[in-house]
């Protein structure tokens, strides 16, 4: 006995030796979800240090884009339905708009973050979950008259709005921006080695001790687990569905992603999961790209992947069939 729990040391310690100095994780919540972040190769007072600044960061741009508590975004929207025009943008929510426009003509508006009004109709902008279904002639009444990004005009931080009924909603967004946001400061840091998850959003920087980072694809849906993946460099993953925000009325289950042209919730997919390997903006990409492709039917969905130049990507159709991009199948090798 006595033995074994000698050899069982020292094989630990040789693996400590092996892998440099140890991993240093830290969890907070923050947008609503768990957020983790593990950072290796710095001493562990150093990382905590680093991964605190990281979170306090979070924290602001939690509250600066939330789509129902007061803050800047709260501000624009206020400014927008009184017509109070031109509105007078801070640098980060000027650069997310931009951003916003961008992957919503990418995505042929399937993104679309100029309908917080349609999501707010829906009752997704509270801190409880809605119980029924806004009135028919409601979201009839809205798309008679939907507002898109192709509205907004940015000029020196300088917002105009063709559209009135314009409100913006960065939930499909946010945390994507996030994640680009903090692999910046890590590297500005010194870190080279870390994984960011926020609730499943994750980027991957460098590699864990050698060996690539490995996450698992949240299954979410019947389908059942799909399994594990490798992410390479920079590369982040992210996945949409309708498993965390939804509700039941009348026995049926109504989700928080919104098919902009229905106003419905999206009925054609379970989950969406896509890796994007963009140099600076994987985190962002890979947040409107997965809530596009959530929506998507199968040509839209090539057309979207193409245009965000993303080749691993999954969906789950509503009827549990596993629809994985090349790419992706020889990933997970399926
Ligand atoms: P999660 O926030 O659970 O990771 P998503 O990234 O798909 O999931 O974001 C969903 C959120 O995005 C919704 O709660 C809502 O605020 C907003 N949203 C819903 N439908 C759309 C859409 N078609 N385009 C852009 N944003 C959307
Ligand atoms: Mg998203």
């Amino acid at each position: 006995m006595r033995c074994w729990c000698r050899l069982s040391l020292v094989i630990v310690l040789l693996l400590a030796g092996c892998a440099g100095p140890p991993s240093v994780v830290r969890e907070t919540e923050i947008f609503g979800t768990r957020v983790k972040i593990t950072v290796n190769g710095l001493p562990e007072a150093r990382a905590a240090a680093v991964i605190a600044e990281v979170f306090t960061y979070f924290g602001s741009i939690h509250r600066r884009f939330h789509a129902w508590r007061e803050g800047e975004l709260l501000a624009v929207n206020r400014a927008i339905a009184t017509q109070n025009l031109p509105f007078t943008l801070s640098e980060p929510m000027a650069v997310m708009l931009v951003q916003a426009a961008d992957y919503s003509e990418r995505s042929s508006g399937l993104f679309n973050p100029a309908a917080g009004r349609l999501f707010a109709l829906w009752g997704f902008h509270s801190d409880k979950p809605p119980t029924a279904p806004p009135p028919p002639s409601s979201v009839k009444q809205y798309l008679a008259n939907a507002p898109s990004m192709a509205a907004v005009n940015i000029q020196a931080q300088q917002l105009r709005i063709a559209h009135p009924l314009t409100q913006f909603d960065f939930g499909a967004l946010a945390k994507g921006v996030a994640l680009d946001a903090a692999r910046d400061m890590l590297h500005h840091h010194g870190v080279r080695d870390a994984l960011i998850n926020i609730g499943g959003n994750i980027l991957a920087m460098g590699a864990n001790n050698g060996r690539p980072w490995r996450v698992r694809i949240q299954p979410a849906t019947d389908a059942g687990a799909v399994g594990t993946i490798n992410l390479a460099d920079g590369e982040a993953i992210a996945t949409s569905g309708g498993g965390e925000r939804f509700f039941i009325h009348d026995g049926r289950r109504y989700h928080h992603v919104i098919d902009p042209r229905s106003g419905m919730p999206a009925k054609r997919n379970r989950v969406a999961t896509v890796i994007s390997a963009h140099q600076q903006h994987a985190g962002a990409i890979s947040d409107a790209a997965a809530t596009a492709l959530l929506i998507a039917n199968d040509e839209e969905a090539a057309v979207l992947l193409r245009r965000f130049k993303i080749k691993a990507a999954l969906r789950v159709s509503a009827d549990n069939q596993l629809l994985p991009t090349a790419m992706m199948q020889m990933r997970l090798a399926l």
